[in-house]
């Protein structure tokens, strides 16, 4: 048995857990042998029984500050218990203002705007939206092709899912958005397996981009999406000199190049956002996740100077951009996004994980000798380990690694396809650092 849930019989392992139609899961098998998670404080998990499990995932790529901070929870409490709700269409509240001026302050020159939404997947749909407009208030309104990248992750919009390039989030849901074309994904096992950082190999690929220009003439394209370092295809790190590439590109065909920051943004690779690690200034940075440590449900779109000017304009009494959501800028999220700000600032979280960055290097690429092992990938406190599918079964090692690492070691590792990903906490200690790559050692050794 794979797990202590797998002794029970099926129906008894899920009694109660029907209805709940869980997201991106495996509904059958993980109903059959549930993984549960009841509590949580700093670098770790608890579960129902009791059990401390060291969080190496950081929840979902989101808990930078680490779990239940009590300046983050007493915000949230008090903005529950003193403003629950208000609207941000045609009026406003104080915390949506100082957040944004706080957050534009965080990115500096040249971003001055900030467009807030709830999650990552909202984000990528208005940056899209927003470039569009913006296009077309310029009097280019036939630059309608959005241009996204194989293996990129953008959230599950139709938006996010037409520029995204994972197949299995794609195929169901008919035809997407019309004139998307993508980019190829920058990984490729032969030349760039157990590179530490960015790999040597790749910046050609950024080429790619001049022959869809060609194919489709650039005035018909208004946007570049890519995330600076693929999260959830497990942790693609962009060549040297690739992003460079785009940056040059995109500017001379006067088309937006937009940053999926939802993963990298809020001190994941070293600094606060990721553009400013590689050096390259995108025009649009999405984001979430990290915004408020993942507390509560948050987005936002960071926009270059003179993109929310263009927006500036007509009667003073029309509404610019005919965009927004309930719950933009709800006060609960702004409240947890101020005082996680603080945490970050007041314990350096956002330039931790390149304090940290060798350390973490060196334990993931300690496993590079462990069997079924392929390649290992690291920047900042991302990192993946890749194993060999076992033949007729992919993902089948993974999920036993993930499996065996929850029950066994007390360690939350994730995984997609046979990727183990992994981002801790940005508060993780070296000693947690060398646990969690004992645990996965100690884990791979056992799985065939
Ligand atoms: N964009 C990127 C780069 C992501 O990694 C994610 C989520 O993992 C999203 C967008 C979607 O975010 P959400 O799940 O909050 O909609």
């Amino acid at each position: 048995d794979l797990t202590r849930g797998a002794a029970l019989a099926p129906e008894q392992a899920s009694a109660g857990m029907d209805a709940f139609w869980m997201p991106f899961t495996a509904n059958r098998q993980f109903k059959a042998a549930p993984r549960l998670l009841a509590r949580a404080e700093g670098m770790h998990y608890y579960t129902p029984e009791g059990r401390q499990v060291l969080d190496a995932q950081a929840g979902l790529w989101c808990v930078n500050a680490g779990h239940c901070r009590k300046p983050i929870v007493d915000a949230i409490a008090q903005a529950a218990a003193s403003l629950d709700f208000a609207p941000t269409f045609q009026m406003g509240h104080p915390m949506a203002f100082e957040l944004a001026e706080r957050l534009v302050a965080l990115a500096g020159k040249p971003f001055d705007h900030v467009f807030f939404c709830n999650s990552g997947s909202e984000a990528v749909d208005s940056a899209l939206k927003i470039a569009l407009a913006w296009h077309r208030l310029r009097g280019e309104g036939q630059r309608t092709r959005l241009i996204g990248r194989e293996r990129g992750y953008h959230g599950v919009g139709f938006g996010g899912i037409s520029v995204g390039g994972i197949v299995g989030n794609r195929k169901m849901f008919g035809p997407l958005l019309p004139g998307v074309d993508h980019l190829p994904a920058t990984f490729n096992l032969k030349e760039q397996a157990f590179s530490r950082g960015q790999p040597q190999w790749g910046a050609h690929l950024a080429d790619e981009l001049e022959r869809i220009i060609a194919l489709h003439d650039a005035s018909t394209i208004a946007a570049v999406i890519v995330e600076p370092v693929a999260g959830s295809a497990g942790v693609l790190v962009p060549p040297v000199g690739y992003l460079e590439r785009l940056r040059e590109i995109t500017s001379k065909h006067g088309i937006l190049l937009i940053f999926d920051e939802v993963i990298t943004g809020f001190g994941r690779i070293g600094k606060p956002f990721g553009w400013q690690r590689f050096g390259v200034i995108p025009d649009l940075v999405t984001t979430a996740k990290g915004i408020n440590s993942g507390t509560v449900p948050l987005g936002a779109v960071f926009a270059r100077e003179g993109i929310y000017d263009a927006f500036m304009q007509g009667p003073q009494g029309a509404i610019e951009l005919a965009h927004g959501y309930t719950y933009s800028a709800h006060p609960l999220a702004c409240a947890a996004a101020l005082a996680t700000l603080d945490v970050y600032r007041d314990e350096g979280l956002l330039t931790r994980a390149a304090e940290l960055e060798t350390c973490w290097e060196d334990a993931l690429h300690s496993l590079k000798d462990v069997r079924n092992v392929i390649d290992i990938r690291n920047i900042g406190l991302m990192g993946a380990v890749e194993l060999a599918p076992r033949p007729g079964a992919p993902g089948a090692r993974a999920y036993e690694a993930h499996v065996k690492a929850f029950f066994e070691e007390d360690l939350l590792v994730r995984y997609t396809g046979d990727i183990v990903a992994l981002s801790p906490p940005l508060i993780v200690s070296r000693e947690q650092i060398d646990r969690i790559a004992a645990g996965l050692r100690s884990v791979l050794e056992r799985i065939d």
